[in-house]
């Protein structure tokens, strides 16, 4: 029999960082019935869940004081460290018992200190990073990826089934980010792959609407080609998933990668290539930006397409 009996009516949850996939997934577990108490650094991303009937809390630690699980989705393992481990952070509002989540992208070495601090004070910290786009989040079909207490994990699979179909244990502290960032090594090729097939196309004068109709049906087709591949044709660049955070995630998986001596060229330039994206002033763009950047390196103004 679990420790935690974790259901709607009976489990208050808290919910730290509302932006583009947060308020989706918190809307869910509110829908689905659970009390839910909600910080955000700017308070007005967070209207459409206080108007849903979520309660406001002035910081991290407040929330965790009235909420027995309480879940992080912020930017930057920056941001997870203040909003977890920062003096008005959620381990401060903290009693013995408690399950924190953390739901970001972030290091699986910061995933592993939190837990070891949390567990000094009788709490216990999950890791739960996502895949699935901003489409998956409204939609509620995440593959959620876990590290940490298996017991514990498996207690909140009600609170996981609102956000997500996928809902993956993968073994102790730190092991969910790591099948994270083997998730995004898998589409940093990928990414270039699409962008390139698409300037290629365009370049051999073809009508791109009728290529996505071929190239869909075949060996290419992939979520990014599914959901990207037509923001791209009509030159609808907003975010989805925000180019900065892809710099993130390839980037702590370049360290995990040197770190475990392991080559990894595809991502090491894949990662470049995104750095010139930023530098060209793309970083709050979606990360099919990445056409603008590649489209300028061939010479080609791709929302004018001269
Ligand atoms: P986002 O729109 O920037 O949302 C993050 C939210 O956290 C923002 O509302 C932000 O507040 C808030 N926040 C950040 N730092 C905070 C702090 N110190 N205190 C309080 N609130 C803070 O980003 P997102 O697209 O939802 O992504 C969230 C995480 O999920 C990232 O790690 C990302 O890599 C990952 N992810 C994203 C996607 C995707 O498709 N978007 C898919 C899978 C995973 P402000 O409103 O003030 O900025």
């Amino acid at each position: 029999m679990s420790r935690w009996n974790i259901e709607p009516g009976n489990t208050r949850l808290g919910w730290i960082g509302t932006g583009v996939m947060g308020r989706w997934m918190a809307g869910h577990l509110l829908q689905a019935g659970f009390r839910l108490t909600i910080y955000n650094r700017t308070q007005s991303k967070a209207e459409t869940l206080l108007q849903a009937g979520a309660q406001w809390a002035s910081n991290p630690r407040q929330v965790a004081e009235v909420s027995e699980v309480i879940f992080t989705m912020v930017g930057f393992p920056a941001d997870v460290r203040q909003v977890i481990l920062g003096s008005d952070g959620v381990l401060a509002g903290c009693q013995p018992g408690k399950i924190i989540v953390d739901m970001t992208t972030s290091q699986p070495a910061l995933a592993v200190e939190i837990a070891q601090r949390a567990a000094q004070q009788g709490v216990i910290a999950l890791d739960a990073p996502v895949t699935g786009g901003d489409v998956g989040a409204r939609e509620g079909r995440l593959s959620i990826m876990i590290g940490g207490d298996a017991e514990a994990s498996e207690a909140l699979r009600p609170c996981f089934q609102c956000m997500g179909k996928t809902i993956v244990y993968h073994g102790p502290p730190g092991s969910g980010q790591h099948a994270k960032l083997a998730n995004q090594v898998l589409i940093a090729s990928q990414m270039v792959a699409l962008c390139e097939g698409l300037l290629y196309a365009y370049k051999a004068g073809l009508d791109l609407e009728r290529v996505l109709q071929s190239v869909s049906a075949g060996a290419a087709s992939s979520w990014a080609l599914q959901n990207l591949a037509p923001r791209i044709l009509v030159g609808n660049f907003d975010p989805g998933f925000f180019v900065e955070h892809f710099i993130k995630d390839m980037g702590i998986a370049l360290e995990e990668a040197r770190r475990m001596g392991l080559a990894l060229p595809g991502l090491a330039l894949a990662h470049q290539l995104y750095v010139s994206v930023q530098a060209l002033g793309h970083g709050k763009k979606g990360t099919h930006a990445l056409q603008l950047a590649l489209a300028a390196m061939s010479g080609i103004d791709w929302q004018t397409r001269r």
